[in-house]
């Protein structure tokens, strides 16, 4: 970062803390994903926010090659030690927390300290392909969905019974949490997250929130922030919120599925055109390349060895490379509609989970999606039913190290991430394969469902 860009910054954060002071905020929560899929996090006092917006907080690069189990590898770029980076605030994105009273929090980009852009920060790759797709006059949105299990304290995660046992996208279970879900919905209407829907998933104690899409960054920041703001109102009812792929073994598991937009200007590409279901041309070369790459993408968006007992057939995961309209069997669903706007559709993508780092997902699909469309790729038929019902489709890798095998082939994902963080990334994957070998279909779960 420049030197006027950062003294801006920090003028502007300075007229910021005044503001956050006033409502009573002591404490900024700046926050950053790793390659595993944690959440991390430096905080300042609102009193040193300037300070931070001006000359960055340090904090290490070693990070980037942490497991879920906080044991770390080394990577071709990045491990052991040495060196430190600079944090910085996206003061765009400052929200003052509703469920954590006094606190604020803000999203980060992760530079050098000689101010050069660190290679290995997944929110500027995230946003660097965000640019690549408006280089060719293209623009996406997003939005994550966000499921969970709330678990009693001494719950799954510690092992006693979710607090919502009622039958799956039961009333019951919105009976029974009824405080609870209003003071989530309350929280994130609080703090300015437009929610679409909340209801009761599949598994007992399990929730989805779905929010309004946004820009693929902002999605990313916003998948964090519901998170989180999730498990604070959690933790404030008594519960634990649990976000890993599955929480008991034979269940149905969480997904962060990831819905897309494809924009020219304000055109919504993927509806009025005379491709499939109606999508233009472009749309369909963009989702055929994420279609061709979803194998690599896994390791990405389905990035722990818990990914995979999730990721099962007939379990609406999404579990078979394929794609059809409003089919959730498959990886990729396309939703037509919706009828109250015309002019808008959207894919969906299925198979991923909330072990995912959701700037390297955003990023990612949107690399994939212009590689289809710099190859003029096109969608095979569409699957409707179950693929796993015959028809001979292709299903996704089933292990974590097939997946790694297919990230660490795909040239397309290797040249979008760069070097640096294409081998952190593989690094970490291989670290917990290992880590986690010969766990059993209990151990597994036990072990990653509540660190996410
Ligand atoms: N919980 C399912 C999953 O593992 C998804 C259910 C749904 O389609 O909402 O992704
Ligand atoms: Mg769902």
């Amino acid at each position: 970062m420049q030197r006027p860009e950062r003294e801006r910054a920090e003028s502007a954060a300075r007229q910021e803390a005044a503001r956050l002071t006033a409502l009573g905020v002591q404490a900024v929560a700046l926050t950053w994903v790793d390659n595993a899929g944690i959440t991390r996090v430096k905080a300042v006092p609102t009193a040193r926010l300037a300070h931070a917006a001006r000359w960055g907080v340090g904090m290490s690069p070693v990070f980037d090659v942490y497991l879920t189990d906080d044991s770390s590898v080394t990577s071709p770029h990045i491990g052991g030690p040495d060196g430190d980076l600079r944090l910085f605030p996206d003061l765009d994105r400052l929200t003052v927390l509703a469920a954590q009273r006094g606190w604020a929090w803000a999203p980060v980009d992760r530079f050098e300290q000689d101010g050069r852009p660190y290679a290995a920060c997944q929110r500027r790759f995230a946003r660097r392909m965000a640019a690549r797709a408006a280089e060719r006059g293209l623009r996406l949105r997003m939005g994550f969905e966000t499921e969970w299990v709330v678990a009693g304290r001494a719950g799954p995660g510690s092992g006693g019974p979710p607090p919502g046992a009622g039958p799956a996208y039961g009333m019951a279970r919105v009976v029974e949490l009824s405080d609870y879900l209003r003071d989530v919905l309350d929280a994130l209407t609080a703090q300015r997250v437009e929610v679409l829907q909340l209801h009761p998933e599949y598994t007992p104690g399990q929730f989805e929130v779905s929010v309004a899409p946004a820009d693929p960054v902002g999605a990313a920041d916003l998948a964090v922030l519901v998170r989180e703001t999730v498990r604070a109102v959690s933790l404030a009812h008594g519960f634990d919120a649990l976000f890993g792929p599955v929480v008991a073994p034979d269940t149905v598991g969480n997904g962060a599925h990831l819905h897309l937009s494809l924009l020219r200007e304000e055109r919504d590409l993927c509806r009025g055109g005379d491709g499939p279901c109606g999508m233009t041309a472009e749309c369909a070369a963009f989702l055929a390349g994420v279609l061709r790459e979803l194998p690599a993408l896994l390791a990405l968006g389905a990035p722990s060895p818990a990914s995979h007992l999730r990721l099962r057939p007939s379990h609406w995961a999404g579990a078979y490379a394929c794609w059809g309209p409003e089919n959730r069997e498959a990886a990729l669903r396309f939703v037509p509609g919706p009828p109250e706007a015309e002019d808008q559709a959207n894919a969906e993508v299925k198979c991923f989970d909330g072990a995912a780092n959701p700037y390297l997902v955003t990023g990612a699909v949107i690399a994939a999606g212009l590689a289809g469309i710099a190859a003029g790729a096109t969608l095979p038929p569409p699957v409707a039913g179950d693929p796993a019902l015959g028809g001979g489709h292709e299903r996704l890798p089933d292990s974590p190290a097939a997946a790694l095998d297919r990230f660490t082939r795909s040239e397309v994902l290797r040249e979008a991430l760069g070097d640096p963080l294409f081998g952190a990334v593989a690094a970490v994957r291989r670290g917990e394969i290992e880590r986690y070998e010969g766990a059993t279909a209990e151990e597994l779960p036990a072990a990653t469902r509540g660190r996410y």
